[in-house]
């Protein structure tokens, strides 16, 4: 049997936070286009199914063109910077989000990373929480942060967190379910299976180098 690549039922947009990528014991690596703002970035466009479930790796359109997106780049490196280690440009990161995610989608390379990049926007995460007077920095209860951006966004967020190196729970990954056609929040047809969170968790800054653990 072979499956159609757009044989999905919905989205995860899935925003990670560098601050809480970086001060980890494993640490990271800035991309070769310098440090990246202090702002969530994009990890990927994840089509899913409703069971929770998703096609991944459907291959069947060729790997990704820098050609195809070179419009895009200036945003890319702003709004979807690499931040594993060795120092990359980037292409390697998106390359590996396009054969794994994208070719599982009925979008070609331009639209799928534009639709992405659109979303981000759309969703603005660090505006939507400083409207709530959530900024880098300081501890929150889980409850609102999650509370902010569904009157941000319009839908409750997931929250994956991870660990700091002093042991503190934090910010890590902010999932929300778009529609279809990557142009819509939807409410979560089903959760992600993520990181445990405490209930009071870091919102880490990332904003000078005084706190950096960059290799
Ligand atoms: P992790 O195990 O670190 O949460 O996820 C590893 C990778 O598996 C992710 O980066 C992503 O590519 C894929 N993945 C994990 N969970 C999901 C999910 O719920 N849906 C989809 N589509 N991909 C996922
Ligand atoms: P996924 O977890 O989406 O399947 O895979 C992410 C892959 O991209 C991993 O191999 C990871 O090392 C690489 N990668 C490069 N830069 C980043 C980054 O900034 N964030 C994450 N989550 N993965 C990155
Ligand atoms: P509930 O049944 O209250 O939705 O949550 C069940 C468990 O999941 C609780 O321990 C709660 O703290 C946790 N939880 C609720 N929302 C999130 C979230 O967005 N991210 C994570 N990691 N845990 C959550």
């Amino acid at each position: 049997i072979s499956f159609s690549s757009s044989d999905f039922d919905f989205f995860y947009f899935v925003q990670q936070w560098p601050g809480s990528y970086c001060d980890t014991r494993q640490s990271c690596c800035y991309p070769t286009t310098g440090k990246p703002d202090e702002d969530f970035s994009i990890h990927g466009l994840w089509p899913n199914y409703n069971t929770g479930k998703w096609p991944q790796n459907c291959g069947s359109q060729s790997s990704l063109d820098r050609s195809e997106i070179s419009d895009l780049m200036s945003r890319m490196h702003k709004d979807w910077p690499t931040l594993a280690c060795p120092t990359a440009d980037g292409m390697k990161f998106w390359g590996h989000e396009w054969d794994k995610h994208g070719t599982c989608t009925s979008f070609d390379q331009h639209t799928y990373f534009q639709f992405a990049l659109d979303l981000k926007n759309k969703a603005n995460l660090l505006q939507v929480l400083a409207k709530s007077g959530i900024r880098p920095g300081n501890f929150y209860g889980l409850e609102s942060i999650k509370q902010a951006i569904q009157e941000g966004v319009g839908y409750e967020p997931y929250i994956d967190c991870n660990v700091d190196s002093e042991g503190n729970h934090q910010v890590f990954q902010v999932y929300l379910c778009v529609d279809k056609s990557a142009t819509k929040f939807i409410r979560c047809p089903i959760l992600p299976h993520g990181r445990a969170c405490g209930s009071r968790i870091e919102f880490p800054s990332f904003s000078s180098d005084s706190n950096s653990s960059h290799k």
